[in-house]
């Protein structure tokens, strides 16, 4: 499969401004890194940057790499979904994502039946078949998000860059495709790159956090190092409680300013209302 690696990675908008600031990352075949960080830290900018669609200095590589030079050979081993796709109203489900398979289609790009198949498979475990023959400008917003992903995922990448894809979705089908890349990465191998907002979502799913403030890289680990309570109200300016489950995953949940002295007052009646460890 595919590691991707990127080496002090730095994005200049055109205006100047420097949206991603030497950020260093590397995720391995079947990993899963999130990209975390306050609106405008530049999580956006940088999978941009990742999947060769804007100017940037560093580096950015994929070992093995593409076979050969051009869009189509990279979109051979990566899928990247954009914050917000843009998809042609008139168009049907099963017929955008059958646009997925354009990388392997030959001259005439007619698809043939096995692309049709693998669609199918996709449309399927996106539980998006009842809706395969709407046209997509009658889409919810969140079956707008899985139709997206679902044509990200009929290219069968290496690799998938997805950007905050599960902001639209509703808690059922955020867990429907948070398992779901889960399993493609467990199963094919897939090394996965996400933004994702809900920061306790990304400890659970992720093995890697890469918390972005201002462009530059404010912590990088795994969840239980990068979601401390001290540094989601540095980056965030949010006062938040980071408790951590029986797998030392941690959960952030956010606390009501005014009633930040309350709750550190529970939790320190609950500490010391602990029954004692064993011996
Ligand atoms: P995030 O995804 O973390 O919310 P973005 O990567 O979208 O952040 O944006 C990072 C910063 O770059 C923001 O300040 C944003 O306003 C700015 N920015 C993004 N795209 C452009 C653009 N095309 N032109 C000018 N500024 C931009
Ligand atoms: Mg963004």
């Amino acid at each position: 499969m595919s590691t991707l690696t990127a080496t002090d990675v730095r994005v200049v908008l055109p205006g100047g401004t420097v949206a991603v600031d030497g950020v260093s990352l590397q995720v391995a075949s079947g990993g899963w890194l999130a990209v975390l960080g306050p609106n405008g830290a530049g999580k956006s900018t940088l999978l941009r940057a990742l999947a060769g669609l804007i100017p940037y200095q560093g580096t950015v590589t994929f070992d093995p790499g593409p076979a050969g030079r051009g869009r189509r050979e990279l979109a051979r081993i990566l899928a990247y979904l954009p914050q917000r796709p843009v998809l042609p109203p008139e168009l049907a489900v099963r017929d955008y994502v059958l646009l997925g398979r354009t990388p392997y289609l030959g001259y005439l790009g007619v698809p043939g039946a096995g692309d049709r198949e693998l669609v199918e498979g996709v449309l399927e475990r996106l539980e998006l078949g009842p809706l395969a023959r709407r046209r997509l400008g009658t889409l919810s917003g969140g079956e707008r998000q899985r139709a997206a992903l679902a044509r990200a995922l009929a290219q069968r990448p290496r690799a998938l860059l997805l950007d905050e894809p599960t902001t639209a979705l509703d808690l059922g089908h955020q867990q429907q495709v948070l398992e779901l890349v889960d399993g493609l990465r467990r199963e094919d191998g897939l090394t996965v790159v996400t933004t994702l907002h809900d920061l306790t979502a990304a400890a659970q799913y992720a093995e890697r956090l890469v918390l972005l403030d201002r462009g530059r890289t404010a912590a990088d680990g795994t969840p239980a190092e990068v979601l401390t309570a001290e540094r989601v109200a540095a980056v965030y300016r949010a006062i938040v409680s980071v408790s951590t489950d029986i797998l030392g995953v941690p959960a952030v949940t956010p606390v009501r300013p005014g009633t930040a002295g309350i709750h550190a007052d529970a939790m320190s009646t609950l500490r010391d209302h602990r029954p004692p460890a064993n011996p």
